[in-house]
């Protein structure tokens, strides 16, 4: 499991190479009532941002094997659009 949160252009990397994974978005306090698991592929995770310019900042970017996601952070919940 790998944790994003500074380097927006470094986020965008992991998921362009990395399609077939998935990713916890957080806020920075990793609060576990507000954890969205998402496939790498997912549309409202990839694109130009919805808010401001930048993935990362004050939400941050978990991200890894389902399995390893889903251990981590149970409280995970799986995102209507891609799960
Ligand atoms: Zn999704």
């Amino acid at each position: 499991m790998k944790r994003f949160t500074e380097d927006s252009g470094a986020y965008e990397h992991w998921l362009a190479d990395n399609q077939d994974q998935y990713v916890i978005n957080a806020e920075r306090s990793l609060n576990p009532n507000n954890l969205m698991l998402h496939r790498a592929s997912c549309r409202t995770i990839n694109g130009t941002p919805t808010r401001g310019t930048t993935w990362v900042g004050s939400y941050v970017k978990l991200v890894g094997t389902r399995a390893e996601l889903e251990t981590e952070h149970p409280t995970a919940r799986a995102c209507l659009w891609c799960l």
